[in-house]
């Protein structure tokens, strides 16, 4: 036999028994043997070194030669996730994805293991590189230390050209064993990148990483699969490690069944419904798995969808990341500010460090009331983490080192920073109770203009301040009356602003009614607060006002959703003389008091949606209150469940509708769901400036 021809066939025998080896975890053959004819194969190499290939199992044991990690651009997006923290917000997201689909997809349910982001680049089944994910657009060259791993593949099955992404990882078990001779890392992870980032292979090579992929970007596009579950396959057979924990989410748990059987995989099927419990389940399990993930990643599995959800600047569209933990850093207290609201509460806010967080860089964090800084022990110069749970602001979650200055736990000064009244206690709250207090009063008014009020998106809290400070603008009536000209010798106001404002006053007035009554603020009446009284019946503000000075507290609570104490709330301010010159004012300004026919300020998310009801209700009692919230966001409502019916709210007991959906598939939805639904929903709604005055309603 010729020489290179012997080479050739240790090659292929070698790399054959390193796949069945790491990749599949089924070995074929015997270590002396596998031996044998390594060291063969070594020995022809280095006599005849014209033979050596750079994809030879020989090169898997590195080198001593040290190397850098040139920068290298990538040819296909590697993008981050965007990020969820709870299963609702999973679902949720799942919904609007297959609305802006209009269709039903099925998704697939992968671990997000917790390594170290890979690409690897093939030409004609040939490894060629390894790259780091670095910004995205531009990785390191880590091909030197990523041959290494056994589990990635130096010639695949087909020669095709292919760039796959892939997660580096250490198992628990490897790191457990290494960490002494390794204590600069902290994790299985840290080692993992460290190894990765190795200046000699050889010593990469003594760590035993190795790799799961999860997506391939074939550079034919005629090759590339049709869904997410065929890539996967795909990979598998060209040789690669694939994670076999994956489930399938779809209509019904049979159409998942099919999709994987189709695929040929195995895994776990589902319908929609058993999302949450499912990521409950792996959350509580994840502990015993033989590596660590911090969280679990959803895809769209029909890529014809993917290409035409397409991606945002920093993130795919069609995938998110449900981590388990909510973001968390470390960084010191400078100093604690106390915030007045728009109704007059103090809020303390620590001052930071600035440092990163859940992708933004946080300088300030909430504090809540004086309780929770007592609770907390909180001293400025503290250190201490920060966490942010799903969208909301930054908090300081729990003191981690004293301050070493001997600052003691921080008090709320017992004076109004903006007007200097003397502060009473609410509840849990400190309150300044001057209405006329300067930081209240331009609170009240960039509440009234912001996005999600009057939509006088261009006169925000500075352009409010600086009015205010002026002189011109003492109170939300004033914007219909000021002379925006005189901001024209004010540095940084231009023509161009000021034609901006006037035309924000002038769109202003063509505001629906509802809105209208949601930016007066009237206690516990925000945007969902005023819907529910507008459709209660109170149309126009003359009868609210009727209502008020009748002491009608019952004209309001049978509307259901208002109890007791918000309809006396609601009577005493629409009583106050301030609040019924404003409306007369803005009555004059010529702003919407009365409602039009079938208002409807919902974005219609729902539309598309085939919805049936059963069952008794804790919330939407009646239930035609479900009802009513499905039509307004553009749901058809049936009586009953049919081949059409896309959505079934089940509530207790409703035995044959159920029965009816679970054999046709139909996505069931519990109360508690149905609510997060709509609260997701109504989310984007109610980005206010500031986090008081969201309505209180009793869901
Ligand atoms: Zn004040």
């Amino acid at each position: 036999m010729e020489l290179k021809e012997r080479v050739d066939q240790l090659t292929d025998e070698l790399l054959k028994a390193q796949k069945a080896y790491y990749v599949d975890g089924r070995p074929v053959m015997s270590d002396t043997e596998y031996d044998r004819l390594f060291d063969e194969l070594s020995r022809i190499e280095s006599q005849h070194p014209e033979y050596r290939s750079a994809t030879s199992p020989t090169q898997r044991v590195g080198s001593d030669l040290s190397g850098d990690f040139p920068e290298v651009a990538h040819t296909i997006p590697v993008l981050s996730l965007d990020k969820a923290y709870s299963s609702e917000e999973v679902i949720s997201w799942m919904d609007k994805t297959m609305k802006s689909a209009s269709s039903s997809l099925s998704f697939v349910e992968e671990e997000k293991i917790d390594g170290i982001s890979m690409v690897l680049y093939y030409q004609d089944g040939e490894f060629v590189r390894a790259l780091t994910r670095g910004n995205g657009y531009v990785g390191n060259d880590v091909s030197a230390n990523i041959r290494t791993i056994k589990a990635v593949p130096l010639r695949l099955s087909e020669p095709v050209s292919i760039a796959v992404r892939g997660e580096v990882y250490l198992p628990k078990k490897d790191f457990e064993r290494l960490k002494e001779a390794n204590p600069e890392a902290a994790n299985a992870r840290n080692l993992a990148a460290g190894t990765v980032r190795r200046q000699k292979s050889s010593e990469a090579a003594a760590v035993p990483l190795t790799i799961f992929v999860y997506e391939g970007f074939w550079e034919d596009e005629s090759q590339r699969p049709e869904d997410h579950l065929s890539i996967l396959a795909r990979l598998k057979n060209l040789g690669f490690r694939i994670n076999p924990h994956i489930a399938v989410f779809s209509s019904s748990q049979e159409k998942s069944r099919e999709l994987l059987s189709k695929a040929g995989l195995e895994g776990k099927a589902y319908a929609f419904d058993g999302l949450g419990s499912y990521l409950e389940e792996v959350t509580a399990e994840r502990k015993d798995l033989e590596y660590e993930i911090d969280g679990m990643v959803t895809k769209v599995n029909e890529l014809d969808v993917r290409q035409a959800l397409g991606y945002t600047e920093h993130h795919p569209r069609w995938a998110i990341a449900y981590k388990f933990e909510s973001p968390q850093a470390t960084t010191k207290v400078l100093g604690v500010t106390i915030q007045v609201g728009r109704t007059g509460r103090i809020t303390p806010v620590a001052e930071l460090e600035s440092v990163p967080l859940g992708g933004s860089v946080v300088r300030r964090a909430t504090l809540h009331n004086q309780e929770y800084i007592n609770e907390l022990e909180l001293a400025v110069g503290d250190t201490v983490s920060v966490v942010k749970r799903g969208d909301v602001i930054p908090a300081v979650e729990e003191v981690l080192e004293k301050n070493e200055e001997g600052n003691t736990t921080f008090i709320i000064p017992p004076f109004c920073p903006s007007c200097g009244a003397r502060l009473v206690q609410r509840g849990a709250h400190l309150f300044c109770p001057d209405r006329n207090c300067p930081q209240q009063v331009k609170g009240r008014i960039s509440y009234f203009t912001s996005r999600d009020q009057m939509d006088m998106d261009s006169i925000g809290p500075k352009v409010v301040e600086k009015l205010y400070d002026m002189g011109l603008v003492r109170d939300i009536s004033d914007l219909y009356t000021c002379d925006f000209s005189r901001l024209l010798d004010e540095k940084g106001y231009g023509e161009k602003m000021v034609r901006s404002f006037r035309e924000a006053v002038e769109e202003s007035k063509k505001r629906p009614f509802v809105t209208v009554l949601a930016s007066l603020g009237l206690p516990e009446v925000g945007t969902k607060g005023a819907e529910i009284l507008v459709k209660g019946g109170f149309t126009d503000i003359d009868r609210l006002l009727k209502a008020s000075d009748e002491n009608d507290i019952e004209a309001f609570t049978r509307i259901g959703q208002i109890g007791l104490q918000t309809a006396t709330l609601i009577i005493a301010a629409l009583q106050d003389e301030d609040m019924r010159s404003l409306i007369s004012r803005l009555r004059e300004a010529g702003l919407q008091f009365e409602s039009h026919e079938e208002e409807n300020s919902l974005e219609q998310t729902f539309s598309g949606q085939v919805w049936a009801v059963t069952g008794s209700f804790e919330h939407f009692n009646p239930r035609t209150l479900a009802l009513k919230e499905l039509e307004k966001r553009g749901a058809r409502t049936v009586s009953s469940v049919t081949g059409k019916t896309t959505h079934l709210l089940a509530g207790k007991g409703g035995g044959s509708k159920r029965a009816q959906a679970e054999s046709l598939g139909v996505r069931i939805v519990s109360e508690d769901e149905f609510i997060s639904m709509l609260r997701q929903d109504d989310g984007k709604n109610d980005k206010v400036s500031q986090p008081e005055g969201q309505l209180s309603f009793d869901f």
